[in-house]
């Protein structure tokens, strides 16, 4: 088991295979950063995999690969079928914005990935090119519909953004609910990459544009999960709202990150991180343990998104993976 400085026990494990991105979201990545990280300093997934052993071992039960978008790095599959071969029963996810799974979400899922959050900030196809800098709905629709049809469970994600996409928060609960997908509204995250013009909405602001059509309940926070549950109540239809400006976002934090590059990060908002890269590429298990070990202990208490002070955060969310 994993215990942080806290007292909280961190079973979750997100791993960003990449921060490169076929997209260029307002919110995440406007513009392709000054330079990528070069191919050489990225880990192998050879590495990436000895990580994930020492960290299983340890107590981690739950890996997301993420990005950047994590569909683009050569044999993701591969990867996922190591994960899955040293642990079958782990809950394996993907974080994804569902461009290129067309052609993926079969080969992913025999690979034995489990779980798919894909990004769906609009249905008019007009907003989601302006949302992501080029015109991608149709592929993502695609890719939807071919996640459902090999079996992988689906949720959504949508970031709603002021005078941009907010007049279809209700259009995105309905296209989940029409579908049995769970849809997860998450409050915008100012950070310092991210489009200077852009205005996230408040939690409160996208319940309220939910209510102009549906009366809603409370169902509450389920474990760990970062989503608050609400349901509708004409059908028991549950919905996510990812608030982390709100004071208790941070009390049951299970999880650490772990970039492309090897920086073990303990959380999402701050700067601090530590490599585990020269362990791994050593096979010096047992520093990589005292590095996660070491990490744990220092992880925050809380992030900055407070309610009060909209500071930014630097750290890049293509680089976190989210
Ligand atoms: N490329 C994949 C995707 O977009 O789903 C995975 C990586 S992306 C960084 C992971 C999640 O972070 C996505 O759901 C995305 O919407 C969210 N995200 C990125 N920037 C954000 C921001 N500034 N505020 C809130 N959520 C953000
Ligand atoms: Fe790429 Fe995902 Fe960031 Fe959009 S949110 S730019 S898809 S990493």
């Amino acid at each position: 088991m994993l215990i942080d400085g806290h007292g909280r026990n961190v079973n979750y494990l997100r791993i960003s295979v990449t921060e490169r991105c076929n997209f260029r979201c307002q919110y995440c990545m406007p513009e392709k950063p000054f330079s990528w990280v070069p191919k050489e300093n990225l880990l192998s997934f050879e590495d990436l995999f000895k990580f994930v052993k020492v960290a299983i071992d340890e107590g981690i039960e739950k890996i997301r690969i993420t990005g950047g978008e994590p569909t683009l790095r050569t044999d993701l599959d591969k990867f996922i079928k190591m994960i899955y071969n040293y642990k079958n029963d782990i809950d394996l996810a993907m974080t994804t914005n569902g461009y290129l799974l067309k052609e993926s979400a079969k080969k992913l899922k025999d690979a034995g990935l489990k779980r798919i959050n894909i990004s769906l900030d609009s249905l008019k196809p007009e907003i989601a090119a302006k949302i992501a800098g080029k015109d991608v709905l149709k592929n993502v629709l695609d890719g939807i519909e071919e996640a459902m049809k090999v079996g992988l469970k689906i949720k959504i994600n949508m970031v709603p953004l002021k005078n941009v996409n907010d007049s279809e928060i209700v259009d995105i609960l309905e296209f989940g609910k029409k579908r049995g997908i769970r849809v997860r509204f998450i409050e915008y995250m100012e950070n310092v990459h991210a489009h200077s013009s852009l205005k996230g909405m408040h939690g409160r602001e996208i319940l309220e544009k939910i209510k102009e059509k549906y009366e809603i309940q409370k169902v509450g926070r389920i474990g760990s999960s970062p989503a608050f549950l609400y349901q509708l109540k004409n059908d028991g239809y549950k919905f996510g709202l990812i608030d982390p400006h709100k004071h208790d976002f941070c009390e049951s934090c299970n999880r650490i990150r772990l970039t492309a590059e090897g920086y073990l990060i303990p959380c999402l908002y701050f700067d601090e991180a530590m490599s585990i890269k020269e362990a791994v590429e050593k096979g010096d298990i047992e520093k990589a343990v005292e590095i996660l070990k070491t990490v744990l202990a220092n992880k925050p208490k809380e992030n900055r998104w407070s309610e009060e002070a909209t500071e930014a955060s630097n750290r890049a969310f293509y680089e976190t993976g989210g």
